[in-house]
Parts: C-alpha cells; structure tokens; sequence
C-alpha cells in the first residue's frame, strides 16, 4: 500500500524481523493502524531472523520459558492455519550432556513436572535411534518428543504477508534516524517522518544504536555467529541423511557452551551444527574477517564433529553469517523504556528468540495498548541491569 512519506499512525513498528512482523501482526488484530518500518529492503540477511531454520523446544532449564513455550505452540499453529503454510516440523529434540550436568537436570525436572511428552533414553537407546552419532561413556541423553524445527523464512515472510492483509503497512529500504519521544512520537527515517501515539523498538542487533537516540544504554552484546554446514565423508553412506537429530549438546567435550544440529533441510545432504555463541562484532561489520580454521568456535566445532560424528567431515562445508543480541542473563527485555512508557522495548533475544516470536510479538503488543500480558514478565525487566553501563537520560 502506498503510504506518503509524513503520516499519522497509532502504532510504528521499528525493525521488521520476526520480533517486530510479530508485534505488527498482533497490533493489526487488535484493529491498530500500524506502520513497520525496516532499515534494509526486503527480505534480507543482516541481521537475526534469515535461514531457513530454527529449533522449537519446550526443553529449557529457565521454566519460565517451558511455560511461555505452551502459547507459542498455539500461535504457531495459528499463523500456519492463517497462511496455509507448514512451518512447523516434529522431529523430536534430543538433549546431551555429561553425567550429572546441573542444566540437563533442570531440563528433565521441568519437562517431568509439567506432564511434558519426554523420556530418558540410554545409550543403547539412542545408538539404535542415530546409530553415527558417538557417545562418551557416562554421557546422558533425553528426548523431547515435540521439539523440532521452524521454516524460519517462509514464518517471516508469512508473518509479514498476514500482517499486510489486515491493513498493515510495510516500509522498508527506510532507516530510523531520529526519535521524538512524547504523547505523539516523530519518527523521522531516510525517507519521511511518521506520527504515532505509540513505538515499539525492535531492533535486533542496532537496537543499542536506537536506543541511544533515546539516551539509554543497555548491556547489551551484538556478536557474530558462524553457521555451518557439514557434509559427510562419503555422501550417502553414513546413515546419517536418515536419522540425524534435532539436537542440543551441552557442555559436551568439556566445553563451556552448547553444540547444536538439525537435519538436513537447507542444502541437501549437508548438517546444520553450530556453536551457541560467537565473537563481539558490529552488525555493520561482520563479515567474516579471519581464516575459518584460526576461528575458535569453528575450531570446537571441528573437533566435536571428529569424535562424536566420524561419518561427517571435520570441516565445514558452507559457513553463513548471523547475529545474535545477548544480554548478561540471556534472558529477553520486554519493557517499556524507563522514561516513555508509550515506547516499548523488545531486545537481548540472546540467541534463542525465534521459537517464542509469536508469544514476544503478542507481550510487546499488549505492553503497548495497555493490555495486561499474559505471563509474568520480571524476568524481562530493564531494570535488572543495575550496571554503570546503564544510564537513563532525558534525550
Ligand atoms: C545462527 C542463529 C541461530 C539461531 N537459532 C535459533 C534457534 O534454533 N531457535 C530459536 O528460537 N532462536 C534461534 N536464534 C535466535 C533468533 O533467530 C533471534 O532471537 C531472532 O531472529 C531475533 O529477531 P529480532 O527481530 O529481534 O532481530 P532481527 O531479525 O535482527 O530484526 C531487527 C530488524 O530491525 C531492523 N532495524 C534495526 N535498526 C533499524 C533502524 N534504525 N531503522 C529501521 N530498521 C532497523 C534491522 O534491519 C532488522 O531487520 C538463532 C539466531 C541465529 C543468529
């Protein structure tokens, strides 16, 4: 729909990945003329929300999350009757970790105490379920049986088509520039200056750069993430094509972080395994700089595939970019800003947003129009950063 470049809005919508089409789309059902606006053309792979998957899990130590996971389901399967598109395919989600791990233990109390579908699997178990992959003796495994994988593209294309269709207005290739707050907030882009009685921020890896337009300053990690792909050894042979997990593997190798993986879905017959985690880069600035095998991530990927998946080769075969946002916690802010409480802040999605968008979109949209959100958000506060690094000045 042609918009002209100053108009008048109830809502603006700033940054239109999966957090922000969301938050658009709920706005839209709740009969508010909404504007989202996104600084590159779309679609585009820039910042967090691009690829074509994500893993969906109910397995988490946090309950606060299994809990939220419950409605996220339902709106999942919402947008796929709405859209007419499957996004959402049941493959099981598998969990490894070391005996006595204190995360994996949480995760099996969480699910076992919420009646979640789960079960404990031996060793023996899970060589006959995925017989190329190779435990440590003493390592422990459970599955989540509705645990699997998000079309990541297709949701947020589908997102923004539905938000579309209820009246909503897309402008992108139209970066936010400068932000008024007050009873009406002015946004002023690359191309026009819009009104509205309400913003909602959801910036993704720039939200620090918007928000300081704003004079706050949050702790607040832009990283850069190297997503690889693996092939096997000899291609058909392994048996891996069809019993490969959706999997998550924590602190294995005697590693700090996470190892994860899903079937073969973007290029035939190559692995998604990646390292949950990454080095500080500026979203401006994230090509990948050094030689992948002087990366370390890359290199404690390299080393996991060697001894826990032999029939892969210990080199990936395509590396893609992607970001992630992480607060100190790894848990989100949904809040308003601590000044303007008609400007709503959705960041810090740490690397596991995409599974909970629908929920996120729905919480900062409440937030919004003075809804009273369906979950406790004090794990979300912006409060609960009381570092130096957090100032809150009037712009
Ligand atoms: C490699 C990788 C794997 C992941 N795996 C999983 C997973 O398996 N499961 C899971 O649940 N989550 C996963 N995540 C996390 C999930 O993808 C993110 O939490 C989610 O995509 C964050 O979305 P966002 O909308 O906050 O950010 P983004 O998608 O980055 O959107 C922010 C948007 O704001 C726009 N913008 C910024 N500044 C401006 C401005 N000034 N003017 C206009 N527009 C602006 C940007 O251009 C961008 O489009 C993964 C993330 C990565 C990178």
């Amino acid at each position: 729909m042609a918009v002209p470049s100053s108009a008048v809005f109830d809502c603006i919508v700033l940054g239109a990945g999966i957090q922000g089409s969301f938050t658009a789309y709920h706005l839209a059902k709740n009969h508010k003329k909404t504007l989202l606006l996104e600084q590159f053309p779309l679609p585009h792979s820039r910042g967090s929300s691009h690829g074509q998957t994500r893993i969906i899990r109910r397995a988490y130590a946090e309950g606060f999350y299994t809990d939220m996971m419950e409605e996220s389901y339902q709106l999942w399967a919402k947008l796929e009757k709405e859209s007419g598109l499957k996004l959402y395919r049941k493959t099981g989600l598998v969990v490894i970790a070391p005996s006595g791990n204190e995360e994996f233990q949480t995760i099996c109390k969480n699910m076992e105490e919420r009646h979640l579908s789960w079960e404990p699997l031996t060793q023996e178990q899970f060589k006959q379920k995925c017989p190329g992959f190779v435990l440590k003796p003493g390592e422990v495994v459970c599955c989540e049986h509705d645990g699997g994988v998000l079309s990541a593209d297709k949701a947020l294309r589908a997102v923004q088509e539905q938000f579309q269709k209820m009246g909503g207005v897309i402008r992108d290739g139209e970066k936010v520039k400068h932000i008024k707050p007050g009873q009406v907030v002015t946004v002023t882009t690359t191309s026009g200056i819009f009104e509205a009685e309400r913003l909602v921020i959801t910036a993704g890896p720039w939200a620090q750069k918007v928000l300081s337009l704003l004079g706050l300053e949050v702790p607040l990690k832009t990283l850069r993430i190297n997503v690889c792909y693996w092939k096997e050894k000899t291609p058909g042979t392994s048996g891996l094509l069809e019993t490969f997990p959706t999997f998550l593997g924590v602190n294995l190798n005697g590693e700090e972080h996470e190892v994860y993986g899903l079937p073969s879905q973007e290029y035939p017959g190559l692995f998604k395994i990646c390292f949950h985690g990454g080095n500080e880069a500026d979203p401006e600035e994230r090509e990948l700089q050094d030689k992948p095998n002087q990366i370390e991530d890359i290199q404690i990927l390299c080393r996991f595939i060697s001894q826990y998946l032999p029939g892969l080769h210990p080199k990936p075969a395509v590396i893609e970019q992607c970001m992630y946002t992480s607060t100190p916690d790894c848990n989100f802010i949904l809040d308003y800003h601590p000044l303007h409480k008609n400007i709503v802040i959705g960041s810090g999605f740490s690397g596991h947003g995409f599974k909970l968008s629908p929920l996120v979109g729905k919480i900062l949209c409440d937030l919004s129009i003075g809804k009273q959100p369906s979950h406790d958000l004090k794990p979300f506060h912006i409060g609960r950063f009381k570092t130096p690094t957090m100032q809150r000045k009037e712009p």
